[in-house]
């Protein structure tokens, strides 16, 4: 069996009518990962210790008669920048290659007081920079459709382990898109709430006032359930809020029909942007005809300043990673150089060698910008971009109850095709516009695209504070597509379910796997290895 494969509701049934206990349901998990990870390399480390201790824990509590906690016994797992007391958080860069955690972050917590079995941490872009988790410095993750594919990033292991039914959920953290487009390049629902409605405590920080953390899962309903979970203030988060919104209700509503009535914008200038691919344009057209079915009205709105969120992001987000990374000194954390002789060497050395190229050039790029001649020609305009963007989505919403629009302009890219950093920093120009605005987003799987034949995800934004409509509105379209694969067979084998009923299971991958030609480590041959899944476990 493989519980990871199941929905929560499926776990939660099996645990209630004894057909299992939450110890076998970890065993299994962890067996699954063991057999089938080698192939994706969605796991950085594997924590046998801790699942099979929640697990013993969560059959003790049944068997004292407690009621089944939210999340009973569902496999989960983490991104690698989330600090998990015991276990090793590298941010999947060699700065942190060694370092375990002295605590655990409030997400994760909350997992666990919710009766989550944790498998283990997931790979990454290095201190969550890029879109395709080609910049881990552990090696790539491969998307489980065509494993010589990248999953998306900078959450490309936790987008992967879902679709391969390696975890039932997981969490990622999504700074300007990090979670919605691999959920869109994997074929799975990937969601950013609203900033502050999950705790960042804990959470290695890119860029403070952008970063959110949120759920990937397989279903609306999963999603839901997993942020039911995860949401509300949190003492040692400033910026964390209440959350008043019941999300399972929210979708339950909109599987039920619940878009009837609603207004759905539209974004004409991000259908014609540059670079949008045909195949996700035409599913896009396709999810908007499906909404306008279901009785939702469709209106066209405009961002008018939209098209300058990528500019700005890009000058706000390197400006608080540099501020943010500054702590990587070789002192208070990270990699030292065993070849440096004094303490300007410590410092250089250490960053040269302990940071990868991408995380230098947003190290160097911060730094720049904030020095003071740039500071009022950069810094200061892109917050004034920054609210012009706010004031659209407001605008926006006085109108609409949601928007759609694309996640990704494209499908999953091909190892090494995107080797120009201003032209993969393009993935997420749909995506960027909402950490700015500080809205929730979430991208929901709408089918192999018509070309490719690989998961296309349209986005769903909502006001501000109010995601519950988001979760009414993918409920509803989700139900639109009740065929859609949603687990990709791992060397040619499906991690099935027991359970015949959910019509999730992928019959074929739509491009067949063969052997992987990405590179599983890093091309620098001078750098150690991490073995795949693993340093011992805890
Ligand atoms: N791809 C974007 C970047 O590299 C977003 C990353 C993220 O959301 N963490 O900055």
């Amino acid at each position: 069996m493989n519980p990871s494969a199941w929905s929560i509701a499926q776990i939660r049934a099996g645990l209630l009518q004894r057909e299992f206990s939450a110890y076998e349901v970890a065993a299994a998990a962890l067996a699954t990962v063991e057999d089938c990870d080698s192939t994706i390399h969605a796991f950085l480390e594997l924590t046998p210790q801790l699942a099979l201790k929640a697990a013993a824990a969560l059959d003790a509590r049944l068997a004292a008669g407690e009621e089944l906690p939210l999340l009973a016994a569902v496999p989960i797992a983490f991104k690698d920048n989330m600090n998990f007391e015991g276990t090793h958080t590298t941010c999947a860069s060699r700065m942190l290659a060694d370092y375990i955690s002295p605590f655990t972050a409030s997400c994760i917590a909350k997992t666990l007081a919710a009766g989550a079995l944790p498998l283990g941490k997931l790979n990454m872009d290095e201190f969550a920079f890029g879109s395709s988790t080609e910049t881990s410095f552990f090696g790539c993750t491969h998307n489980p459709w065509d494993i010589q594919r990248v999953p998306g990033g900078s959450s490309g292991g936790s987008a992967a382990a879902v679709a391969a039914g390696l975890a039932t959920v997981t969490l990622g953290s999504d700074t300007g898109g990090s979670i919605r487009q691999p959920a869109a390049l994997c074929g799975v629902v990937g969601f950013k709430p609203t900033y502050g409605f999950v705790s960042r405590y804990g959470v290695v920080a890119f860029a403070s006032s952008l970063d959110q953390v949120g759920p990937f899962a397989r279903s609306v309903a999963d999603a839901a359930t997993t942020l039911d979970a995860i949401v509300g203030h949190d003492p040692l988060d400033c910026m964390s809020q209440d959350c008043m919104i019941d999300f399972t209700a929210s979708a339950k509503r909109g599987a039920a029909g619940g878009v009837d009535g609603m207004r759905i914008g539209v974004v004409r200038s991000f259908m014609e942007a540059e670079g949008v691919s045909d195949e996700v344009l035409t599913a896009l057209e396709e999810a908007i005809a499906h909404l306008a079915g279901l009785g939702a009205t469709i209106v066209e709105v405009e961002l008018p300043n939209a098209k300058a969120a990528l500019s700005a992001y890009y000058v706000i987000g390197p400006c608080e990673a540099f501020s943010n990374l500054s702590r990587f000194d070789s002192i208070r954390y990270g990699y030292c150089d065993p070849n440096s002789r004094n303490l300007d060497e410590l410092y250089e050395l250490g960053r040269a060698h302990g940071f990868g190229a991408e995380t230098r050039r947003r190290i160097m790029l911060g730094s720049y910008l904030l020095s003071s001649r740039a500071y009022s020609t950069y810094y200061y305009p892109a917050q004034q971009v920054r609210t012009l963007i706010t004031q659209d989505f407001q605008q926006a919403f006085e109108q609409v109850d949601a928007l759609i629009t694309p996640t990704s302009p494209r499908t999953a890219f091909r190892f090494g095709e995107i080797a120009d950093p201003v032209s993969m920093y393009l993935s997420d120009i749909f995506t960027i516009p909402i950490n700015i605005a500080g809205n929730g987003g979430m991208s929901l799987p709408v089918g192999p695209g018509k070309t490719s034949g690989l998961p296309v995800g349209v986005q769903i934004i909502g006001p501000q504070f109010r995601d519950e409509n988001i979760f009414v509105v993918a409920a509803a379209l989700e139900a639109c597509y009740p065929d859609i694969a949603r687990i990709a067979p791992v060397d040619g084998r499906v991690t099935e379910s027991c359970y015949p009923d959910i019509a999730r299971i992928a019959p074929a991958a739509p491009t067949a796997p063969t052997a992987p030609t990405a590179p599983t480590a890093s091309t620098d041959p001078t750098v150690p290895t991490k073995p795949l899944n693993g340093r011992g476990g805890v």
